[in-house]
């Protein structure tokens, strides 16, 4: 851990620095580097974006569909995520088996 002082962007005081992200500032309690909190902070957004889209349904269900094909669809995606978990599950194993 490295120690630095940093002058602070919102109030102009000089803080001992820890090499931190989240690290504030002595007098105003504000980030330090509020840019990289910021980063993070998008960072996180576009994983949660990256995880929605990746346990989208494959056919998402419209309220205006037909009782008909809501039911094909719920199938449809219920057997998509079987399949899905399954392949994963096969990657999974073959990652994990010796040799
Ligand atoms: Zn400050």
């Amino acid at each position: 851990m490295k120690f630095v002082s940093k002058k602070c962007p919102h109030c102009g005081e000089w803080s001992e620095y820890q090499d931190n992200i989240h690290e504030e500032c002595y007098f105003c309690l504000k980030p330090l580097e509020p840019d990289t909190v910021k980063d993070y902070q998008n960072y996180e957004k576009k994983g949660k974006e990256y995880y929605e889209k990746l346990f989208e349904p494959f056919f998402p269900i419209k309220p205006q569909d037909s009782w008909f094909i809501k039911g094909i669809k719920y199938i449809v995606n219920t057997i998509g995520l079987i399949y899905v978990s399954m392949v994963s599950f096969i990657i999974a194993v073959i990652a994990l088996l010796p040799g």
